[in-house]
């Protein structure tokens, strides 16, 4: 049976996968990857496909699927292998009482697919707990350690993996704090649920059922049963700009180290796009999630054009309001734009 990125990824759409291969251990990545660039294979490295659209040609080199599943606690650190599905590394820092990643509880994909676009998620950043990485450099072969200054991370999701196929992330290794109290929390949409005043702590296990319950609601937790799931989280990513067109200027914003980063749900509802934008659009296998402005969704049988064409749609309709062009967050293979 020919296996499909719409078998492999979150959005359930992209044609068929030339070799897959799925790396069960660091050394077995490292073999695996080793082994396609001596072949000069075309390769494409991934996790849990949840921030992946790949058109409807595929891919007709080799997929590496990180499934690597190494996991340490060590004191207050934490080591786990890109393999590991992010969520479990999450549960497992909270069960032990280690306070840190409780705010992003519930994200899709790998350990290996977090630094690549820095996840975030109600005020915590990858980069603010990663004490060190090491990556396969497929130009030298050699396996490094990097420190998080190594990463470029910076601006709005934004990493040195992000664009460059050159290094593979094999593991992370976290730097948590020993203490069954979560970090202050800054969203009222999460204190409210628990209770607390805004720049409030709570216990851990509370702090992540919270996030769930709150990721779940706006249809940013997996759910096979729901099409509003079946996305990228956000396909469209917070432009940041050096200077913010007079029609944005009511745009919420917030300074980032190369301007301003506005707000592309903000952006998205006021071109006249509304959650649950589509179904009346085209074919209707697209549409706006009912619950969160950002996301494309996929509601069943759409192809990868189909969901491009959309996406076209709402960038361009963006750009005719307010002069901003609307850039992917999540990564494009085989795709045009
Ligand atoms: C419902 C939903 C909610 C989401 N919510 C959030 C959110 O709150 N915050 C947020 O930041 N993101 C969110 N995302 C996006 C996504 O979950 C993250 O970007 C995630 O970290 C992607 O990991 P992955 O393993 O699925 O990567 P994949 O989709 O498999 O790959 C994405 C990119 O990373 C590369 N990559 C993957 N693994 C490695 C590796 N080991 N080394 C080098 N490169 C690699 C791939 O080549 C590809 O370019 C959401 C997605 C969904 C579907």
């Amino acid at each position: 049976m020919t296996i499909t990125f719409a078998d492999l990824t979150t959005m359930r759409i992209g044609g068929p996968v030339g070799q897959l291969h799925v790396a069960t251990s660091t050394p077995h990545a490292i073999e695996l990857l080793k082994s396609a660039d001596a072949a000069e294979d075309p390769l494409l490295v991934m996790g849990g496909g949840s921030n992946l659209v790949v058109g409807d040609v595929g891919w007709h080199g080799t997929v590496v699927k990180m499934e690597s599943a190494e996991f340490e606690i060590d004191g207050d650190r934490l080591t786990a292998a890109a393999g590991i599905e992010w969520d479990q590394v999450v549960r497992a820092a909270v069960a032990e009482g280690l306070a840190g990643i409780e705010a992003l509880s519930g994200i899709p994909g790998s350990v290996g697919g977090t630094p690549v676009q820095n996840v975030g998620a109600y005020g915590t950043l990858t980069s603010d707990v990663l004490e060190s990485l090491s990556v396969y450099d497929r130009q030298t072969g050699l396996v490094e350690r990097w420190l998080p200054e190594q990463c470029g991370f910076g601006s709005h999701r934004q990493s040195v993996f992000k664009h460059s196929d050159r290094w593979v992330v094999l593991d992370v290794t976290l730097r948590l704090r020993r203490s069954t109290q979560s970090n202050p929390i800054t969203f009222p949409a999460i204190t409210d649920r628990l209770g607390i005043s805004v720049g409030g702590t709570a216990p851990l296990a509370e702090v992540r059922e919270a996030i769930i319950a709150q990721r779940r609601e706006k249809r940013m937790v997996l759910d096979p049963d729901d099409h509003d799931t079946w996305s990228v989280g956000s396909f469209f990513i917070n432009p940041v700009l050096a200077e913010v067109p007079k029609r944005a200027s009511e745009c919420p914003s917030q300074p980032d180290i190369k301007g301003t980063k506005l707000h592309a749900a903000w952006l998205i509802r006021h071109s006249g796009f509304q959650p649950g934008y589509g179904v009346d659009w085209g074919n209707g296998t697209v549409a706006l999630s009912s619950r969160h402005p950002l996301a494309v969704t996929n509601r069943g049988g759409a192809t990868t054009a189909d969901v491009m064409k959309f996406a076209a749609h709402i960038r361009d309709g963006v750009a005719a309001r307010f002069d901003i062009r609307l850039n992917p967050e999540c990564d494009l293979i085989h795709c045009s734009y």
